[in-house]
């Protein structure tokens, strides 16, 4: 498996060292409070995990854009949880599969699948909603700790397994993976208490983020639905989350209390979903896919549909054709950081770095507050072999985001391209930090 064995290890004597203190204070079902260690022993397991992740989980979708959208739904349904300021970490994982995860301390794996599934940004809204809320009433650190069966390290241990097996992509090996990842998610199941609990918290958030709280009792109705016609790609959400008819129930007794309102969905859902969509599969078979839509006139949005072409013609390196999107897309008067992005590695592809960089810093301008544009602008610098810059560029920023770790990893390219090595290995260093503080507890 792609998931370091020694890693695993070395954080399960980690773990059991720390779990007999943290097992005896736990909270009562609805009390979100927790004694500190245990809060703070779950973020640090959080963050391992994440790390191992980001560096060696095939399925893991770098990809500046969708996590950047992720971060800012998230982080705008969190602000209105029941604990704004836990600190959360949304991140996209490249799999079919319609799910969505937390993981301890705040990490929310979200899939492609379900990205794309979603039919309105409330739906989407409503599953992060939902896992928020597992997180800030410490459903996982609770389970685990309460549950006789595992504890804390055999956690860890089934959450990387079940990534393992995830990621599996081949076809021989897929069978035997999700078996595997069956078992272990059936054990990682929340209790009825504990989705009731989400359930109902996530419909506050929706309401209260200025979403349509009917997003979430129709997109896990439809999971149902679809689960019930045939074996397909939404088991996957409801063997961690078992729907029961009384949650549905539940769902739509509480949405009749609410007046009905229309919400628009961002321009920024609709891109991301087209740009997730149009990452599938080979270049040509995206490009045939996002036309085929166009040409139907099987769209919420002709703008998304249409960045999702020019996105799936870059890949098909049409640079032409992929310009010609963007442009009409301009003509449709759709403005939005992810357009320019776009717009400046077409520019960089055809052999002008100048004119994207141009572009891009054009872009910070109007969108200051877009990660997707300053990781695109930083990989651009990177790319153009303007290493001083790139550097100049990433420690600014560094300066008001210390913990980023996108940016301390171009910070090491960046002296890595100016030869200093000593600076490379200091940079990557400090990358890695998180990951030597928790083994030094051994
Ligand atoms: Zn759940």
């Amino acid at each position: 498996m792609h998931l370091s064995q020694r890693f695993v290890a070395a954080l399960l004597a980690c773990t059991l060292a720390l779990q007999p203190v943290a097992a005896d204070e736990l909270p009562e079902l609805g009390d979100a409070a927790s004694n500190d260690l245990s809060l703070s022993t779950e973020k640090k397991i959080g963050q391992q995990i994440m790390h191992e992740i980001r560096w060696r989980e095939p399925s893991y979708l770098d990809d500046a854009d969708v996590e950047a959208y992720l971060n800012q739904l998230g982080g705008r349904l969190a602000a209105v949880s029941n604990d704004p300021g836990f600190g959360f970490y949304f991140f996209p994982i490249n799999d079919q599969n319609i799910n969505a995860f937390a993981m301890p301390g705040g990490y929310i794996g979200v899939h492609a699948g379900l990205i794309v599934s979603a039919q309105t940004e409330s739906e989407l809204a409503g599953v992060l909603a939902h896992e928020i809320s597992h997180v800030t009433q410490r459903h996982i650190a609770r389970q685990v700790f309460q549950s006789k069966q595992i504890g804390m390290a055999s956690m860890v241990a089934m959450a990387l397994a079940l990534l393992a097996a995830r990621s599996s992509g081949q076809m021989a090996g897929a069978a035997i993976a999700s078996t595997q990842a069956g078992a272990i998610s059936a054990q990682l199941a929340f209790s009825r208490d504990f989705e009731r609990e989400a359930d109902r918290q996530g419909f506050d958030i929706l309401g209260k983020a200025g979403f349509d709280v009917r997003g979430m009792g129709v997109f896990f109705e439809r999971l149902q639905k679809s689960v019930r016609l045939y074996e397909n790609n939404a088991t996957a959400y409801l063997r961690t989350h078992p729907l029961t008819g009384e949650r549905l129930t539940d769902m739509q007794n509480r949405e009749q209390a609410v007046p009905y309102r229309q919400v628009a969905d961002s321009v920024d859902f609709q891109l991301v979903r087209a740009k997730v969509r149009a990452m599938q599969g080979t270049p040509v078979d995206a490009v045939k896919d996002m036309a085929g839509l166009l040409r139907e006139r099987k769209f919420a949005s002709e703008a998304a549909i249409r960045y999702g072409l020019a996105f799936a013609l870059y890949r098909n390196r049409d640079w032409l054709g992929a310009e010609r999107e963007i442009e009409s897309i301009r003509r449709l008067k759709v403005s939005a950081p992810m357009l320019e992005h776009l717009r400046a590695d077409i520019r960089i592809a055809q052999g002008d770095p100048a004119g994207g960089l141009t572009i891009y810093r054009d872009a910070m301008v109007r969108f200051p507050l877009n990660h997707g544009l300053l990781y695109g602008y930083g990989a651009a610098l990177l790319g153009a072999r303007r290493y001083d810059e790139a550097l100049r560029f990433v420690e600014g920023r560094l300066g008001t985001t210390p913990d980023d770790v996108r940016l301390h990893k171009m910070r090491a390219e960046s002296y890595a391209g100016l030869g200093k090595q000593a600076m490379q290995h200091r940079a990557l260093a400090e990358v890695f930090a998180l990951l030597i503080e928790v083994k030094s507890c051994l």
